[in-house]
Parts: structure tokens; sequence; C-alpha cells
């Protein structure tokens, strides 16, 4: 099956519940189906059930975490500024090197939206990203030029959630 793989880039947004967890479906799969996977997050702490069943997969799954630091007074601090420029230099590299088949960008859109990350430099990076590596890449707000260049987007729509009563995220479930 590796013979005929080719990259493309896949896009998981919208304000319903899923974008994650399609990702780390996503990685699964492509773990069972021998490929290589890199699970990289942003603007999140690595303390999510997921991650630890992720890591047992190591090294056939690379986990990394980007900017998870806590939020002051919800402001984006230079640490963390810093941490997620270290993890988009890391992430060139990567894609650029064609060693994962998968690499996964949790979150990763608000890094752009804040201009964490340049939006032109990163349409380059994934412009000129190895044929043999598959770019999945999950959060709400997408931005247009983003849009423009994926290859497959999935909104997935909020018809409710209970959220909005309350519920915050439970271990298992949302985290
Ligand atoms: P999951 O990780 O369950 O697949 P997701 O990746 O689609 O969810 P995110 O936008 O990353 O969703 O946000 C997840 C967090 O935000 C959860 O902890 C949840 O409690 C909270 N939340 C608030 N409103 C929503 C919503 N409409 N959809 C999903 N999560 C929401
Ligand atoms: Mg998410």
């Amino acid at each position: 099956m590796k013979k005929d793989f080719r990259g493309f880039i896949q896009v998981y947004t919208g304000d319903g519940k899923g974008k994650t967890t399609a990702a780390v479906g996503l990685a699964v799969r492509a773990l069972g189906a021998g490929l290589k996977v890199a699970f990289l997050q942003f603007f999140k702490p690595d303390t999510s059930s997921e991650v630890f069943i992720l890591k047992q997969f190591e090294p056939k799954l690379l986990y990394k975490n980007f900017g998870g630091q806590k939020l002051i007074k919800g402001k984006v601090s230079e640490e963390i500024k810093e941490d997620i420029l270290n993890g988009w230099n890391f992430v060139k590299e990567l894609i650029k090197g064609g060693n994962y088949e998968v690499v996964i960008l949790d979150e990763i859109f608000y890094a752009l939206n804040w201009e964490i990350i340049s939006i032109s430099e990163f349409l380059e990076a994934l412009k000129e990203k190895s044929q043999n590596t598959e770019v999945v890449l999950t959060g709400r707000k997408v931005p247009r030029e983003v849009l423009e260049i994926a290859d497959l987007v999935t909104e997935v729509r909020k018809i409710k959630h209970y959220f909005d009563k309350g519920v915050l995220a439970r271990k298992g479930i949302e985290k």
C-alpha cells in the first residue's frame, strides 16, 4: 500500500465536537497500516487522555506539544509564542523530510490567526511538503487561504452541545 501512497492536505474544522477525536482516529488507523505518524499539538498541554495511549506507540508515533503552557489572564506570553515558533520550525523540517506519512497539527489555526506563524510561510511550507506526507490540520476558524490549498475539508457543525448547558470537558470524553 505504501507504493501508492500520496499525501494530501486535510482540514477538520467547525464548531461541533469531533475534530481532535477524528485526528486521533486517523492516527490509529495509519499506525495500524504500518505508517509513521507525527501527532503534534499546539496551545495544549499533553494531559488529554489520548496522549497517554498515543505515546505507547513511540517510536512509530512521534508526539510533541508546543505552547501548552498556561495562559496568564488569557494572554499568550512571549514564552508560548517562542515555543510555538520552535514547533513550527520543527514541523517545516518534518513535512519536507517525508519520513512521516501522516503529520497531524492539532489546533494549529490560532497560531496563524494570531500571526505567531506567518500565513505566507505556512502556505509555502505546505506547498513544498513531501509527497510522502499527509498533513492533517484541525481547529476552529480555519484561515481562508488554508481552505484554498487544502485537498479535503470537513466541517463538523454543532447542532447541540452540552457545553452550552454548562457541562465542561470530562475525562475520557473531551479530555
Ligand atoms: P474533540 O476533542 O472532542 O474531538 P474538538 O477537537 O472538535 O473536540 P475543540 O474545538 O478542540 O473541539 O474544543 C474542545 C473543548 O472545547 C472541549 O473541552 C469542550 O468542552 C469545549 N467546547 C465548547 N463548545 C464546544 C463545541 N461546540 N464543540 C466541541 N467542544 C466544545
Ligand atoms: Mg480539538
